[in-house]
């Protein structure tokens, strides 16, 4: 078989189950039989539709996978694109579960995908996609606040989950929690503030906390904290753009931006902002001035820098390319990017690993408060802001009586601010994103087990055996 076709037929689902089992010999052989169960996916749904497109039918493949479903609903993204495939749903779809275990949130993992280009297709003909596919996850009850909750990926948007809700709801009359049904909507339609940018914050936090341990940083030459640092990001898409963002507003050195297109370099730092001005006015990343243009977009991944962060899409380190690796820190801020062929030389080269199942699970955490929001049906911070703000301006008084001095206006208006709902989304995915790393790393020391993706993925599996053994096996 030449190399090509090897590649063609590399299965992303076995990759997955290599990391399980990894992570399995950690466990007892009496709990070899869920250890299965958990491995496996629950329910596979194929389907094919027809869409008349101008005056043509065309058939269209789409899956929804529900990988596991010891918690209800099961949750996860659906992805547009031409590369969509059975294979890398279900893998993506166990992802997702080991991601909720692991920032404990309660849902079974799922993933859902369309095969066709977005950018190829108009927008009517997307919308009339979406909407039929939605009325396919209907009828055959994959979908709804209890059952299946889907979310943005690769190639969708608050667009198409717009259209999702409002085909749910129309196929569902009088449903009170519809809202429920998808997460990851536009704020009128139910979305929550600080969704759009969860993914990439959750990002940053996870590695400016890895960044803020001395024993960690020590064992790889680098010191602590963030400022300064050199940062290379692939892909700038959602994920890519706010993790980028916020690396900058830190003080890291963004010093590569890769693209489908290609990659632009620069050893003193990329203002992200005015790139992605650059790219709306050009349609591409390249010619940025003052950077050099690196045309084989792969390259920019092996520049010698401090932090690398794939943010696009699966297998873009692979065993022929890792050892040109110069990062010291990857962050997998896509879904599995790093094959295990490669996570193994990368291990051997002493690279700190921080695993998707972790990193980029701060989408599906703010989703989760999304979906809170939509079952409660009041905006965060709507029931008490107004009360802790008089609350707050009580204690200024009394505070200014006991000392005799007046509080001075600017810090009496950070003092007095009640939380908005951005404010307690923000700070329950920090929240979220930095006990979730202390738990990883905690098991991982405490264990001796070398790679962060092993201890991930150990916590997760205890987690979901410890669900299963409560919950109990249906006879
Ligand atoms: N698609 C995102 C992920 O892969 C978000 C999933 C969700 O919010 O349910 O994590």
């Amino acid at each position: 078989m030449s190399k090509k076709n090897q590649n063609k037929t590399y299965s992303f689902f076995s990759s997955i189950e290599k990391n399980f089992d990894k992570a399995a010999k950690f466990f007892s052989p009496e709990e070899k039989g869920i250890l299965e169960q958990i491995k496996a996916c629950n329910s596979v749904y194929r389907m094919h539709f027809p869409v008349k497109i101008g005056k043509e039918i065309k058939v269209i493949e789409a899956y929804r996978v529900q990988h596991s479903h010891h918690k209800l609903p099961c949750k996860g993204g659906i992805r547009y694109s031409i590369k969509v495939n059975q294979d890398e749903i279900m893998t993506l779809a166990a992802l997702m579960t080991y991601k909720c275990a692991i920032v404990d949130v309660p849902f079974g993992g799922a993933k859902g995908g369309i095969k066709m280009d977005p950018q190829t297709i108009s927008v009517e003909n997307i919308e009339k996609i979406t909407r039929r596919y939605t009325s396919e996850l209907i009828k055959k009850n994959f979908i709804g606040p209890g059952i299946d909750v889907p979310a943005p990926d690769y190639g969708t948007g608050e667009r198409e989950m717009s259209w999702i809700f409002d085909t749910f709801l129309s196929l569902s009359p009088g449903e009170v929690d519809a809202l429920a049904c998808v997460t990851g909507k536009p704020i009128s339609q139910g979305g929550v503030r600080g969704r759009k940018e969860a993914t990439g914050l959750g990002v940053f936090y996870g590695i400016r906390e890895l960044c803020r341990i001395k024993e960690d940083m020590l064992s790889i030459g680098l010191d602590v904290g963030l400022v300064g640092k050199k940062v290379i990001i692939q892909g700038l898409g959602n994920v890519g753009y706010h993790a980028a963002t916020s690396f900058h507003e830190a003080g890291a050195i963004i010093i590569a931006l890769a693209e489908r297109e290609g990659a632009i370099y620069n050893q003193n730092g990329l203002n992200v902002y005015n790139v992605v001005l650059h790219l709306k006015n050009t349609g591409s990343i390249l010619n940025f001035p003052g950077s050099k243009n690196i045309e084989n977009t792969e390259k920019a991944l092996e520049l010698e820098c401090d932090i690398l962060i794939p943010a696009a899409l699966e297998n873009v380190i692979h065993k022929n390319n890792a050892n040109r690796i110069k990062a010291k820190i990857i962050g997998e801020a896509a879904n599995g990017p790093i094959t295990p062929e490669a996570d193994e030389i990368l291990e051997k080269m002493g690279v700190i690993v921080v695993p998707d199942i972790y990193l980029n699970a701060g989408g599906v955490t703010v989703s989760y408060f999304e979906w809170l929001k939509n079952l409660s049906h009041v905006r965060y911070g709507r029931m008490e802001k107004r009360f802790s703000e008089n609350m707050n301006a009580e204690l200024v008084k009394v505070i200014e009586t006991i000392c005799r001095k007046k509080i001075l206006k600017e810090e009496k208006k950070i003092i007095l601010r009640g939380a908005r709902e951005i404010d307690l989304v923000r700070s329950g995915l920090e929240d979220t994103m930095i006990s979730g790393f202390h738990k990883i790393r905690e098991l991982k020391n405490s264990t001796g087990i070398k790679d962060m993706r092993t201890a991930a993925f150990v916590f997760a599996i205890n987690k979901i055996i410890d669900s299963y053994e409560k919950l109990g096996i249906f006879p």
